[in-house]
């Protein structure tokens, strides 16, 4: 089943576009059936469930962080975390820079953008994220590679299409000399053919590959 929906799924998506196999809420079974099909890119939105997979599972995983990120949790996952997704706050970034250097490590990290209409507490608007990029200087340990970002949770396909498209002209608006952002993170199960259309390169993928969630 999971690799059969794996396949469906890359089969959709363009060479150069990395797709992320969400595997949150889901036993380490699930993720050696994808793992075996050929898998090797998997997302998680919570810390302990991520250290807790990334212990018993083969090593050469690249393990995706995708949910929100308490600032005193990112020591645990900076040895291993190989992209972090929402960086929502300064101190966040400031806080990753720091344990990835004691991890004598560079650390990418994509900076989470607003762009549904929902309500979240979660995310930078434009200016905000135009600041924290035009101010990160002695930041040596992080590399910020692109953005990311979640439409709204709508059937209105000209909405989702318009946030989508919204946040790949804001990454080329923001780009600078040192941060060129050519990493758009964008699109899950539900949305993820229109995102792929306004030039995601980066998918999210989990209940279309492992099913629905509790
Ligand atoms: C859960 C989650 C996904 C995957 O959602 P599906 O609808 O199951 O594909 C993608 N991105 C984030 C940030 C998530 O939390």
């Amino acid at each position: 089943m999971i690799s059969e929906n794996l396949k469906k799924i890359k089969a959709t998506i363009p060479i150069g576009v990395t797709l992320v196999a969400v595997s949150k809420t889901k036993p380490n079974e699930a993720i050696m059936e994808a793992y075996k099909a050929g898998q090797r890119v998997f997302g998680e939105n919570k810390v302990q469930d991520l250290v807790l997979k990334a212990d018993l599972l083969p090593k050469d995983i690249q393990w995706h962080m995708i949910g929100h990120l308490q600032t005193n949790k990112v020591k645990f996952i900076a040895p291993f975390v190989s992209l972090i997704h929402g960086v929502d706050s300064v101190k966040l970034l400031k806080e990753i820079d720091k344990r990835a250097a004691q991890n004598e490590r560079v650390i990418d990290c994509l900076l989470q953008i607003h762009i549904a209409k929902e309500e979240t507490k979660f995310g930078f608007d434009e200016s905000e994220a135009q600041e924290l990029l035009t101010n990160l200087s002695g930041l040596n340990n992080v590399r910020i590679v692109g953005l990311m970002g979640m439409a709204t949770n709508t059937s209105e396909e000209f909405q989702v299409r318009k946030e989508f498209a919204g946040l790949k002209e804001l990454a080329i608006k923001l780009r600078t000399e040192n941060c060129k952002l050519q990493t758009i993170s964008m699109g899950m199960s539900g949305d993820y053919l229109l995102a792929l259309k306004e030039g995601s390169t980066i998918v999210r993928v989990g209940s279309a590959i492992f099913g629905s969630r509790k």
